[in-house]
């Protein structure tokens, strides 16, 4: 659709066209296309669609970030950037799918080289690490708003709702490093500086690791996966639910970081484990007789995961499956997940 370009710009950061934008900022993204799918990206930026030759199921999904919404305004543009990616990221290794390219569509209210630059420089930190080149987009003038399409391959996606009874359900990473680095950020001032554990949980609510390398490994052992984005309790129910089965999580096995400990103080720390969003780890289930062999594999590969509960029949009476903390603990938790409806 013909549009007027964007060119408005705050007189320290130099103005740029949107054809100059696309060209110089995201263009030189495109060329992080992994060594597997080198034959695959047909057409990319600069036509009217991009072509991709796809082997085997396309996976795929959409994320939007609304300022206002999802994020503030003093959000560096790297870290908005990344993050927004690392989300996307996320969805595909929830599936088990490796990532082969992803679309962006940019509405921005000024286009500023520095910010853009900036913007895009998180973006390539995530695009090179995991082989993921951007294929094309939209650019647009409005408020701050950013939609970023993944796409990713698998031969067999590994679903919510495929949990059985007696199933151990584990999860990587820390739980609730993210919520605290929230708070920390949501309290801080312009005089007092982070302590070391502060400016920890900041960076991984800003700069959640997407769990791709895991997921493709942990795979062939895995019956039911999602990640964590809701808080812990919040998405075991979607499973649960997905699964038609109960899920009991045990609050005394969350791993929890020592700086979400420190900052936070015990109670909530676990608080935050339990029902802060924004971790992105992976909670996934392994049937019981295969929990030996899946936790000696962990430990070869180096990949960092606990137990956290397990898989049991639904109670009596109950019409979908609930995710719960076990029987006889003490531990209340209130509030599960965030909607935007
Ligand atoms: P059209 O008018 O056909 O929609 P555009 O002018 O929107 O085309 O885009 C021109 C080319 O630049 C297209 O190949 C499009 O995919 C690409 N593009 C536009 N914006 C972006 C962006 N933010 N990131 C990556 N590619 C983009
Ligand atoms: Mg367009």
């Amino acid at each position: 659709m013909a549009k007027e370009g964007l060119r408005m710009a705050q007189s320290d950061d130099q103005r740029l066209g949107e054809f100059d934008l696309i060209r110089e900022i995201f263009q030189p993204l495109q060329t992080f296309t992994s060594p597997d799918h080198r034959d695959s990206l047909v057409v990319g930026i600069g036509d009217d669609c991009a072509v991709w030759r796809n082997p085997g199921n396309l996976v795929f999904s959409i994320d939007t970030l609304v300022e206002g919404v999802h994020f503030t305004k003093d959000i560096p543009p790297s870290d908005l950037a990344y993050r927004a990616l690392a989300v996307c990221l996320s969805d595909l290794a929830a599936m088990a799918a490796k990532p082969s390219f992803f679309t962006l569509a940019l509405t921005l209210p000024d286009a500023r080289e520095g910010w853009l630059k900036a913007f895009a420089g998180g973006l390539e930190s995530l695009a090179r690490q995991h082989h993921f080149p951007l294929v094309g987009g939209d650019t647009t003038r409005g408020p701050l708003t950013i939609t970023i399409q993944v796409h990713g391959t698998t031969e067999q996606p590994i679903l919510r709702s495929g949990a059985r009874q007696g199933d151990v359900v584990y999860v990587t990473g820390h739980l609730g490093d993210a919520a605290a680095g929230l708070n920390v950020w949501l309290d801080k001032t312009d005089t007092v500086q982070f302590s070391k554990h502060q400016a920890y949980l900041v960076e991984r609510f800003h700069r959640p690791t997407p769990r791709i390398n895991e997921s493709l490994l942990i795979a062939p052992f895995v019956n039911a996966m999602l990640d964590v984005s809701d808080g812990l309790l919040a998405d075991l129910g979607h499973m649960a639910k997905a699964s038609d089965f109960d899920i009991e999580v045990d609050p005394e096995k969350l791993p929890i970081s020592i700086a979400n400990r420190d900052v936070s103080g015990e109670q909530q720390a676990k608080v935050n484990a339990l029902s802060g969003g924004d971790d992105y780890e992976l909670a996934f289930t392994v049937a019981s007789d295969r929990v030996i062999e899946f936790e000696s594999f962990c430990l070869s590969h180096d990949i960092d995961v606990t137990k956290v509960g397990s898989v049991v029949a639904k109670e009596a009476g109950d019409k979908a499956g609930v995710a719960r903390i076990i029987d006889g603990s003490d531990f209340q938790v209130v509030q599960s997940g965030y909607r935007h409806f």
